[in-house]
């Protein structure tokens, strides 16, 4: 069997995740990691090159899986490496996704290249269940809840703020809000009333921590109308509790097919590491990717494009028999 042959671009958490995720599939092989820095310096067993070298590889490589931060990596590195490969990344600036789309498809088609863009789980699994539960309950409520889990851009933004050494910031959900949902009551849900914050610190030695926690409060965009708590903590706890990436959440619609009928569909993820998990779904998009540049399918595509059966390693044929 010919395997479908992946370069990881870009080794951070997302990268290493790929490089751990690929050993679960026995249809795929890792080429090689590329990076902007020194491979010798990567801690990793893989094979690992300079990122400017990668165009070695044009010939070597059926999907390049993006793996670099989307505020400032996957905007410049799409665009360049959609004309020598197909590519998939978690790009998961919300409100850009139409633009960048815009960007990366007419590339891809003009080059007979495939870009998935925007995978993941939210972007990504998420946004398929918010479709799939319209369409098919278009008479009703959406709720979307994230966490309990870190966020890593909020835990960025607090670690910029002089004075902070290390810091891990949790989105944590409204559980009550959520049971009475499930319970199909009617509840007034917006984003911010529904969760609330939770931020862990270690400061420098001669940081101020009444004037650390007002900027974080007052941080617009990231805390500004959240319920905010602050706790100063030791390296050592920090260390012991939290390192790890976990995350998760839901995506939940109310419905009525009819004046006395409400269903109620509940997707939920639990993850005990966000960068395996957001890898793991990538991995299964870049089989996706691979099959519909072997049938010539080109272009830019979301995850509400690309048809389920193109996730799996088994035929159609087979999914049908053991799914249907
Ligand atoms: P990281 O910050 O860990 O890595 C981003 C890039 O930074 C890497 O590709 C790497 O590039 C560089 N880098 C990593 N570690 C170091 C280091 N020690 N020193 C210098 N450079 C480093 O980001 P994540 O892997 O956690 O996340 C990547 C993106 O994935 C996020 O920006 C987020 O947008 C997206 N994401 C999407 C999700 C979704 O559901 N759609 C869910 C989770 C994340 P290089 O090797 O070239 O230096």
């Amino acid at each position: 069997m010919n395997k479908i042959k992946i370069g990881i671009v870009g080794y951070g958490n997302l990268g290493q995740g790929v490089e751990v995720g690929l050993k679960n599939h026995p249809d795929m092989e890792l080429v090689g990691i590329f990076s902007r820095r020194d491979p010798k310096t990567l801690d990793t067993q893989s094979p690992a090159y300079l990122v400017q070298d990668i165009l070695d590889f044009k010939d070597k490589i059926d999907v390049l899986i993006l793996c670099g931060g989307s505020k400032t990596d996957i905007p410049k590195q799409g665009p360049a490496l959609i004309e020598h490969f197909n590519t998939v990344d978690a790009y998961d600036t919300h409100a850009e996704i139409p633009e960048y789309f815009n960007k990366m498809n007419p590339i891809a088609e003009k080059n007979q290249k495939v870009a998935v863009i925007a995978t993941g789980w939210d972007p990504g699994l998420f946004s398929m269940n918010r479709l799939m539960q319209e369409a098919i309950l278009p008479n009703g409520q959406s709720y979307t809840f994230w966490g309990r889990g870190v966020s890593q851009g909020h835990s960025d933004a607090v670690r910029r703020i002089k004075g902070v050494k290390e810091a891990a910031q949790y989105t944590v959900p409204d559980e009550m809000m959520i049971n009475k949902i499930l319970a199909g009551e009617t509840v007034d849900y917006n984003q911010k009333d529904a969760h609330t914050r939770e931020v862990y610190v270690v400061l420098e030695e001669d940081a101020n921590p009444t004037k650390v926690e007002k900027e974080i409060k007052e941080m617009p965009n990231y805390f500004v109308g959240y319920q905010t708590g602050v706790s100063f903590i030791s390296e050592e706890e920090f260390k012991a509790e939290h390192q790890s990436m976990p995350h998760g959440g839901r995506v939940i619609r109310q419905g009525k097919t009819s004046k006395d009928a409400l269903s109620i569909i509940d997707f939920s993820l639990s993850l005990e590491s966000n960068p395996e998990f957001t890898a793991a779904v990538n991995i299964a998009y870049a089989r996706a990717a691979y099959k519909l540049s072997q049938e010539e399918k080109y272009g830019a595509r979301t995850v509400l494009d690309i048809a389920p059966h193109y996730l799996s390693s088994k035929s159609r044929e087979d999914l049908m028999r053991d799914l249907l």
